[in-house]
């Protein structure tokens, strides 16, 4: 929770000066997930509030690569993933918004045995799936993408995956939402929920109260903290994941490009957004000894890409309220944007690692780091589901890492559980109940 140095650039918005009395349904959350769940039951006629604590798009949605991809997902997450591409396609036609969405394709360097391995892993899910993808041995990459070093010895293309703008994405779809009657409350924390009859009647924030016939938690990384004041126990953990801007270097891929240890994303407002890959910091707070047995089996798996650290968060999280009464301040309202300090050694690296794959980066700078908190849950796929034995009570979080890219899938897999409509993908594989419960039902 340390307030580093600023790293979002994401649009800031007025908030409204008055919140509604009573809406359809209202929205915790104005990260990509909320804002496009949002924009998607405006569009349909409902009566929408999102309340945001801080800014559009301040935490994860503004901090991400960038990259809009189907390639290396989990097969339970596929379809949604291409449903969302789908999406992202047609956003700028659709609501005539810019998102800087770009089909440029992906592609995956690999150097060595392991990380072939893995990219034919996934290159059989793709074909599973009929996704338009290639792959090239040494020669071929060469000519395929050039300026890249001679050690690489095969890749994975697929060419209907892209990139598309943090920085202003989510901000337009809000935007969009808002032109279709949605309300998007900025500086505006959700304390918590009250129940009338047994399900969902009122959503109290920091400024007043909003009845309500639905609530969709899409907080990110605070949903745990936002259901744990219910009794609702979600498994969710945080880990710190890195990235850096670099200056332009002409001649260079506008796709997106991993390897092993380097990701890199052309940016729409010139340069480079890059990053280490396959490094993310998990923080040791009091959360991970409470899902303990729920994340150990993802820790084992997943140890190679983890450093584990004991720091500040420890203590700030051990001292952070996990019951509240809804008439005093939350602490949504004294965290108003995570704001990790980025470790800056580990962009170092991943500059170094990335003039190793293209030479030509050799001499790019820096020019602005931050990180963010990537929210994830046991088995790394997210919860869009409604919460069991809590009538009109939704959830759309733990995207681990993957919610930039299936964000608008998820808008309008969330607005079809909401309004009842047939869901656009089987929504099995994101129920909510497939964590062993510990919750407490609703009163
Ligand atoms: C460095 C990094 C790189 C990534 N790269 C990619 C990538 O290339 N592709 C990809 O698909 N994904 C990527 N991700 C993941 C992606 O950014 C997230 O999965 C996605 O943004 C999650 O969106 P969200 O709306 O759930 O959460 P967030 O964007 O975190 O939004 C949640 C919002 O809820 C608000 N909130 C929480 N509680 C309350 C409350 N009680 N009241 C009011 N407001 C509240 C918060 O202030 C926040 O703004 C990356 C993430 C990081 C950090």
């Amino acid at each position: 929770m340390d307030s580093g140095q600023k790293a979002t650039t994401a649009d800031p918005q007025q908030s409204v000066t008055a919140l509604p009395s009573e809406t359809d349904v209202v929205i915790v959350g104005g990260g990509i997930i909320g804002v496009s769940t949002a924009l998607f039951l405006a569009e349909k006629g409902l009566r929408v509030c999102v309340c945001e604590k801080g800014r559009v798009a301040a935490e994860q949605s503004s901090r991400n690569w960038g990259w809009t991809r189907q390639m290396g997902r989990d097969p339970a997450e596929m379809p949604l993933a291409i449903e969302s591409l789908a999406i992202w396609r047609q956003l700028k036609q659709r609501f005539g918004i810019e998102v800087g969405y770009r089909e440029t394709g992906i592609t995956y360097l690999c150097r060595n045995a392991r990380e072939e391995e893995k990219a034919h892993g996934w290159a059989e899910i793709g074909k599973a799936h009929n996704l338009p993808q290639r792959t090239l041995g040494a020669r071929e990459i060469a000519a395929f993408l050039p300026g890249a070093a001679a050690d690489f010895t095969f890749a994975l293309h697929t060419s209907s995956d892209g990139r598309a703008e943090p920085s202003i994405a989510a901000p337009a779809i809000a935007d969009a939402a808002a032109e279709r009657g949605a309300i998007i409350a900025t500086g505006c924390a959700a304390r918590g929920i009250e129940t009338t009859g047994g399900r969902i009647s009122v959503v109290v924030t920091e400024k007043g109260p909003i009845r309500c016939m639905a609530v969709v938690v899409a907080g990110g990384a605070w949903s745990r903290l936002f259901l744990g004041n219910l009794g609702i126990a979600f498994p969710q953990l945080k880990v710190l994941s890195a990235a850096a801007r670099i200056d332009d270097v002409p001649g260079m891929p506008n796709m997106p490009v991993g390897g092993g240890d380097f990701a890199f994303r052309r940016r729409l407002d010139g340069g480079f957004t890059v990053a280490p890959r396959n490094v993310n910091i998990a923080p040791i707070v009091p959360d991970s000894f409470r899902f303990l047995p729920e994340f150990l089996p993802t820790y084992l798996r997943t140890w190679r890409e983890l450093r584990l650290r004991i720091g500040r968060q420890f203590f700030t999280e051990l001292a952070m309220p996990r019951r509240w009464a809804l008439d005093q301040p939350s602490p949504f309202e004294r965290f108003r944007v995570l704001d990790p300090v980025p470790p800056k050694p580990l962009n170092q690296k991943a500059l170094a690692a990335l003039s190793r794959a293209f030479p030509a980066f050799a001499n790019a700078r820096i020019t602005q780091s931050w990180a963010g908190m990537i929210d994830v849950t046991p088995d790394e796929i997210p919860v869009i589901d409604a919460v069991d034995g809590w009538p009109g009570l939704y959830l759309a979080s733990g995207f681990s890492g993957h919610g930039f890219g299936i964000g608008p899938g998820a808008g309008m897999l969330m607005l079809q559980l909401v309004t009842g409509d047939t869901p656009c993908v089987d929504p099995s594989p994101f129920r909510f109940s497939r964590f062993a419960s510990r919750s407490t039902p609703c009163r």
